[in-house]
């Protein structure tokens, strides 16, 4: 194999780059971005950076090493696999012997297209969109109350500004399950959110510009509405590729989708199991996937997995996947500091400092 094509922009894919040298291929590494930016995290674009406590450029990612072919502004449109050819936007056909797909998701939007107002948070443009409206804004709404939603409430409300969140179900329950969910809408609260629950969901109201949302008849209005309504997985340039494609494009437990094809991060869902849309799986797929390109097929180690949120002055970090668990089993309070767990495979800690690895194996031992 001489010729490896990465494609995306983000973490899966700067991973898999610079992973690909340490195992020692020396053969070309391109990597195509859609965007125009250097590769940068979104981790802290609803935290630090959408309130202008931390500058655009720190999002920036370890530059790869100098051997990488970074190519920026490069979609790709679609997939030839008889071919081996990546065709990009531009009409551009890009062959590889070796192919790591890494293209992550993109924002759900509520709003048909065509019609303007509906912001949302997912890429460094869309959070310098929005910091910018926040500058002008006496009120913001919150469609979605999952972690995304949260943490940009709890920055509007850092940066002083009266926000209502909005969702079908209670604030963060379908990711956390009610415990930790409660831990954290109590502190929501405390600060000063208004949090409203509307279970037949909520309707964008306008024709060509968003005037506000419908909650069961009630027009709610602010200057600023924002969505943070889940990601879809951006794999449409694969449609026609005849890949596996089911809430992301299908791998093994090596990462594996075809002949000399991986994928890894967002875009990717190993088969049986939920999608999981979270840094730390990026990081840890994009190894395993490009090890599996090189020949290694090592799947990984069984690991819960690891997500974190900070909102409203509360740390959580969670192993495993508690949402279904009901209630934990142990739950230890020191001060305002929590560690928590479920013996049916999860753990979670709350305002404390406790190594990754020994949170997973807290999650793991039943
Ligand atoms: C605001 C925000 C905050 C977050 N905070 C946390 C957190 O606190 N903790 C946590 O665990 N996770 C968090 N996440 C989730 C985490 O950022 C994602 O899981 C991670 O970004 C996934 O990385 P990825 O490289 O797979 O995909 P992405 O980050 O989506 O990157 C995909 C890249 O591929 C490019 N691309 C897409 N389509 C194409 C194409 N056709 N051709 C070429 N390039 C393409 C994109 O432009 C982008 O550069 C957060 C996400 C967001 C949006």
């Amino acid at each position: 194999m001489k010729r490896i094509v990465v494609v995306g922009g983000s973490i899966a894919a700067v991973t898999a780059a610079s992973w690909l040298r340490v195992r020692g291929f020396d053969g070309t590494v391109t990597l195509l971005s859609a965007e125009t930016e250097q590769p940068y995290t979104r981790v802290p674009l609803s935290k630090t950076v959408l309130c202008g406590e931390a500058t655009d450029s720190s999002t920036a990612l370890p530059p790869l090493d100098d051997s990488v072919v970074v190519r920026l502004g490069a979609r790709a449109v679609s997939l030839d696999t008889g071919a081996r050819q990546v065709i990009l936007e531009s009409g551009e056909a890009v062959p590889y012997d070796g192919l790591v797909i890494a293209t992550g998701g993109r924002a759900r939007r509520l709003s048909p297209p065509g019609m303007s107002g509906e912001r949302v948070l997912r890429t460094l443009a869309d959070c310098v969109a929005l910091r910018e409206d926040l500058t002008r804004a006496r009120s913001v709404l919150v469609v979605g109350a999952g972690l995304l939603g949260m943490e940009i409430a709890s920055t509007c409300r850092t940066l002083g500004l009266p926000v209502t969140v909005v969702d079908r179900e209670p604030p963060l329950r379908r990711v956390l399950g009610p415990f930790l969910a409660d831990v954290l809408t109590s502190a929501a609260r405390e600060r000063g959110v208004v949090l409203r629950t509307v279970p037949g969901g909520v309707r964008l109201v306008g024709t060509h510009t968003l005037e506000g949302v419908d909650a069961d008849g009630d027009l709610l209005t602010a200057d600023v509405v924002v969505s943070a309504v889940g990601d879809i997985p951006a794999v449409d340039w694969l449609a026609d590729s005849g890949l596996p494609l089911d809430q992301g494009v299908v791998t093994d437990s090596c990462g594996r989708v075809a002949d000399n094809i991986v994928a890894a991060g967002d875009a990717a869902v190993v088969r049986g199991t939920r999608r999981r849309p979270h840094w730390t799986n990026a990081v840890e797929r994009a190894r395993v996937a490009a090890d599996a390109l090189l020949g290694e097929n090592v799947p990984g180690a069984a690991l819960p997995s690891y997500f974190w949120t900070n909102q409203f002055g509360v740390d959580v970090k969670v192993a495993g996947e508690p949402a279904d668990l009901g209630e934990p089993d142990l739950v230890d309070v020191v001060d305002n500091s929590m560690l928590l767990r479920w013996s049916a495979g999860a753990a979670a800690t709350v305002n404390h400092t406790m190594p990754v690895r020994k949170l997973r194996q807290l999650a793991s031992a039943s």
